[in-house]
């Protein structure tokens, strides 16, 4: 399932291509993906100029030049592939390697420039909405999520406010989207990793008696920033089929220090220790039991 850095990474694959483009043709070819495609989809794309590409927790919005915007969720496959004078574009270093299954393309969206933008989802767990730009912070997918964790919001004093009294262990308190948004398991686990904090412990050692931020805290704002930039800029991580806008294999996979580890030697110089593997809620969390606390 892409996490917020393979969003990311998708945005900024896309953006040059579509930003200040105007739509000039839509293809269905099916009604739906996970949710059936917005009503009179074909009369509200096609026309418009996209003047933004932007993205929020692991939403990709579109802002319209109607006033409204396109909200696309990649969901577990879905990926973008920009078709230019007939062949894949590959922007950057990007190099082009096996490209999607055709018969899973279920939208093309023509822009002004001659290119075209293919949405490709085997499994169909992605989706899109549309809705007044003005209307987005209260529409409900958007008006409980937490800070940008790449935003100046994510702050110690915040994680130590939210966590104040609470019971939940540090790795659920960290998924907990209603408290920073678009952070998935593997960045949780890597995040904790650098931060050298266990995910068993409570999220309230976050906060001092007053409220303020503890140590932990204050180790963990930069810890989660630095493993989400370092994906970033490696290009997303890459995990089963996941590819990113240009049809390609992300590289950062082979980086992780203790996420899908478990049985390896802690990557901290002079640890020593085992990478653990724990279920939480039904989900792996991988840590060292000896350098994390
Ligand atoms: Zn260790």
């Amino acid at each position: 399932m892409p996490e917020l850095p393979e969003v990311e990474t998708v945005r900024r694959g896309l953006a040059p291509v579509v930003v200040g483009r105007r739509i000039t043709d839509v293809e269905t070819r099916r009604p739906d993906l996970r949710f059936p495609f917005p009503e009179r989809f074909f009369e509200r794309l096609v026309g418009q100029k996209v003047v933004s590409l932007d993205r929020r927790a692991k939403y990709l919005i579109a802002g319209l030049s109607s006033g409204e915007d396109l909200v696309m969720h990649l969901g577990m496959t879905g990926r973008f592939t920009i078709v230019q004078h007939g062949h894949r574009e590959t922007p950057g270093e990007y190099t082009n390697t096996v490209g999607p299954n055709p018969a899973h393309d279920h939208l093309l969206l023509r822009l002004s420039n001659g290119s075209r933008i293919v949405y490709n989802d085997p499994r169909r767990f992605g989706f899109m909405v549309m809705m007044p730009h003005a209307e987005r912070a209260q529409h409900p997918l958007f008006r409980g999520l937490g800070v940008e964790p790449l935003s100046p919001e994510l702050a110690p004093q915040y994680l130590a406010r939210r966590a104040q009294g609470k019971k939940v262990n540090l790795k659920a308190f960290l998924m907990d989207q209603r408290i920073v948004a678009g952070l998935g398991n593997i960045y949780v686990s890597e995040a904790l990793f650098w931060a050298r904090l266990s995910p068993n412990r409570a999220a309230r050692t976050l906060a001092d008696r007053r409220g303020a931020p503890t140590e932990p805290a204050k180790r963990l704002v930069p810890a989660i920033r630095e493993v989400l930039e370092l994906a970033i800029n490696a290009g997303g991580s890459t995990l089963r089929d996941y590819r990113d806008a240009n049809g390609v294999s992300g590289g950062f996979q082979h980086r992780f220090a203790v996420y899908d580890r478990a049985g390896q030697p802690c990557p901290r110089p002079g640890c020593g220790g085992t990478i653990r593997r724990a279920v939480h809620a039904g989900r792996a969390t991988f840590y060292c039991p000896r350098c994390q606390r």
